[in-house]
């Protein structure tokens, strides 16, 4: 049963008289999870019995499609930077900037009117800023953003939220950078600039003209999961029926979904995998406007398939309750916090940043500790440092207002023990500074195994980051990928962890 340290279901899939119970039975000690790999695991913010779950619903892209980020981000920011040029009259020199992949994490917010990128914490409080690619010093900060919680329904702000939005946050660093560099433009704002970026980026998405690159080139665009087609049977074989509910167009859809589920072997084709499938579906508007859907029909299947629609037709097309479907999806107001609101679904986030963020974590464990007991020792080493220095303080003044009391030898005492606790002093001071570089070092090395711009996408420092606030909040599980499904048994309880408020820990 297990491979690895996964534990791999699909052995059972080929029985067709499934056997809940018998599945259960073989599959399910209580410990299990310890043999899947942290970062292949499923995290629970809020209960779900799988048992309950008559409907899975899938978003395409970043969740059932996983695009090889670096050549797709690549190709939308260099994309996007020849509109400028060519369509908005900005200096060729801008056709020179190479994209950084590292620049950029969900939870980013641009301020439009002075330039710069901020990361912030739960409440909203700038932690970390850019200007162009390079970072403002505290003390800048603190000063521009002195109000402390930003408004971020103001028009002053963008947010990127998903990973498409990554290379528009890229693309401003690096442009603002470069005109600083050899010219502010007359009459240009740094709000304008951005607008220019979101249409050039826009455009890019909607002509078609990443598209007609990206779908001859599906082997370097995406990265093919070899679970995911084992993952879908799972759900299937447990009862459950599945949707595909995209924003993405038919064609494409077809042509991604060939490619990351057909298998030639088994003469399987991706849309069996499917009860239900929906595209064109302008989410989120999807699930509280009223647009109605036109079926759409391929003559290869059979499968109900519709362009657009809303989330009363759909619902009443599966006719399942509210909290019996679970979707699947990577943007987190598109596709969770909407539809959790607007429909009642349960959800399932799926954060690919976790796979490589985990493993950091994991990675940074031992150095945690380290840094603890540094810490305990600092914390130590302070506190005889202070006593040393009250003690000094105490003589020091015993010396002063006793002086016409005290004879010349107990004055020379004094100086004697004066000059003890000054050597005591210089000792711990020493030792401090070593500690101090010690912790640095460590800092440092812990820093590194995360994103060198960002730091942790969850957090800032020991806070929440605003982006982990909102996938606490949000989605109902989350996980790296859609096939870490495979891992856990069928009819699964993902059962949350007691919360403690801190007066209880
Ligand atoms: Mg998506």
């Amino acid at each position: 049963m297990l491979q690895g340290l996964y534990v791999d279901y699909s052995e059972y899939m080929t029985d067709k008289n499934r056997d809940r119970t018998s599945l259960n039975r073989i599959t399910a000690p209580h410990h299990f999870e310890q043999f899947v790999k942290k970062n292949h695991r499923i995290f629970v913010n809020r209960n779900l019995r799988m048992n309950s779950i008559r409907w899975v619903g899938f978003d395409l892209d970043h969740t059932l499609a996983l695009y090889n980020r670096n050549f797709i981000e690549a190709l939308a920011f260099d994309l996007a930077r020849e509109v400028l040029v060519e369509q908005k009259g900005y200096p060729a020199s801008l056709l020179d900037i190479l994209y950084d992949p590292a620049f950029g994490i969900r939870g980013l917010v641009v301020d439009k009117k002075l330039g710069n990128i901020l990361k912030m914490d739960k409440f909203h409080y700038v932690a970390t800023a850019f200007h162009g690619m390079r970072p403002l010093s505290k003390e800048n900060r603190k000063e521009l953003y002195t109000s402390g919680a930003l408004k971020l329904s103001s028009d002053r702000f963008w947010s990127s939220d998903t990973l498409f939005g990554l290379p528009e946050i890229a693309l401003y660093a690096s442009v603002v950078d470069q005109l600083e560099l050899e010219g502010w433009p007359e009459g240009l704002t740094f709000r304008q600039l951005f607008t220019d970026i979101r249409y050039s980026v826009d455009l890019v998405h909607k002509d078609g003209t990443l598209k007609e690159i990206v779908m001859p080139r599906m082997s370097e665009c995406f990265i093919r999961d070899p679970k995911l087609p084992f993952t879908l049977e799972k759900f299937r074989r447990e009862g459950v029926k599945l949707f595909l509910l995209t924003n993405s167009d038919y064609k494409y859809s077809d042509t991604v979904l060939s490619w990351v589920l057909n298998d030639d072997s088994l003469n399987r084709r991706w849309w069996e995998y499917f009860d239900l499938i929906v595209v064109d579906a302008g989410k989120p508007g999807f699930f509280d406007e009223s647009h109605n859907w036109a079926p759409y029909e391929d003559e290869r299947h059979n499968v109900p398939c519709f362009s657009g629609g809303n989330f009363s037709m759909l619902q009443s097309q599966i006719g399942a309750r509210g909290d019996e479907v679970l979707y699947i999806g990577d943007h987190i107001f598109g596709d969770i916090l909407r539809s959790k609101k607007t429909s009642g679904w349960r959800t399932m986030m799926v954060v690919e940043e976790l796979e490589y963020e985990i493993l950091a974590i994991m990675e940074n464990e031992q150095d945690h500790k380290r840094l603890d007991k540094i810490q305990i020792k600092n914390a130590d080493l302070q506190e005889t440092l202070r006593e040393c220095k009250h003690h000094r303080d105490k003589l020091s003044e015993k010396k002063i207002s006793n002086y016409k009391s005290l004879t010349p030898d107990q004055l020379d005492e004094i100086d004697a023990q004066l000059e003890v606790f000054a050597d005591q002093e210089r000792e711990i001071e020493g030792k401090l500074t070593r500690k101090l570089l010690t912790i640095k070092e460590v800092e440092e090395t812990i820093d590194a195994r995360f994103n060198p711009y960002w730091g942790p996408l969850c957090k800032v420092d020991s806070e929440l980051s605003r982006f982990g606030d909102q996938l606490g909040d949000f989605a109902c599980l989350y996980t790296s990928r859609v096939s870490n499904y495979l891992n856990y048994p069928p009819g699964k309880f993902f059962q949350s962890r007691t919360e403690f408020l801190p007066h209880e820990l």
